[in-house]
């Protein structure tokens, strides 16, 4: 059973090519079962597909194809906290593909710093967990020598270097692999249907005649721990 969590909106402004553009971004939290989630919502092949017709596809190392098992590594989290953050521009603000950059590049900052100081949090406390009681910490998973406690997974792919500059393309280690992680999407899982099916959103595409009324961006925190 899915649980929704409180909601939280900010308006921002950024520089756009020819004038400021001023939006709203509203966070809206939804948390449930990991296991509920891959079932209903996680559908491997289909949607890797999509990533294979991506240029960044074995070019990025936030991007698949990737050297570990998928599902084990969802498999050790026990809740998914799905962050939905819906993007309105003010008015007389159109979204055009460069403005679209500009904001979507904004909010992943504000987004991706969040999400890994909530992993770091969540460490911590675990961390601290282990040291009072290591007995329970072993039997939880959590912190014990495994995996992390928790993982966030971005609302896209990386965003710290220019793609052409991505050092997977000449095979060497990642520049920042502390502030990588995989989205969603990447892991397979349907980001249009979650955010319809779970929030009651809908994907808008836009068309360079049509842009799009708002944006909406897709990323989530698992834990190990039902707290
Ligand atoms: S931080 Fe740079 S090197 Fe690492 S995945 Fe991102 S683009 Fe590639």
């Amino acid at each position: 059973m899915s649980q929704k969590d409180a909601t939280q909106g900010n308006t921002t402004l950024v520089n756009a090519v020819d004038q400021p553009a001023a939006y709203t971004a509203q966070d809206r939290w939804l948390k449930m079962p990991m296991a509920e989630y891959i079932a209903d919502y996680r559908g491997s092949t289909r949607v890797r597909g999509y990533c294979r017709e991506c240029s960044r596809y074995g070019n990025c190392w936030a991007c698949p194809p990737y050297d570990f098992d998928e599902t084990a590594l969802l498999e050790q989290y026990t809740t998914i906290s799905l962050l939905a953050t819906m993007i309105t521009p003010s008015e007389g603000v159109a979204l055009t593909p460069e403005t679209a950059d500009l904001i979507i590049r904004r909010e992943r900052q504000r987004l991706d710093r969040m999400l890994l100081g909530m992993e770091q949090d969540i460490e911590a406390q675990a961390e601290r967990t282990t040291l009072r009681n290591p007995q329970t910490a072993m039997s939880s998973g959590a912190n014990a020598g495994g995996a992390p406690a928790s993982r966030a997974f971005f609302a896209g792919t990386c965003l710290l270097c220019p793609p052409e500059h991505c050092t997977r393309r000449d095979s060497l280690p990642c520049r920042h692999p502390e502030s990588i992680r995989p989205s969603l999407e990447a892991l397979g899982f349907d980001v249009a249907r979650t955010i319809s099916g779970l929030f009651g959103i809908e994907l808008q595409w836009g068309r360079p005649d049509a842009p799009p009324a708002y944006l909406t961006l897709l990323s989530a925190l698992a834990c190990s721990r039902q707290d």
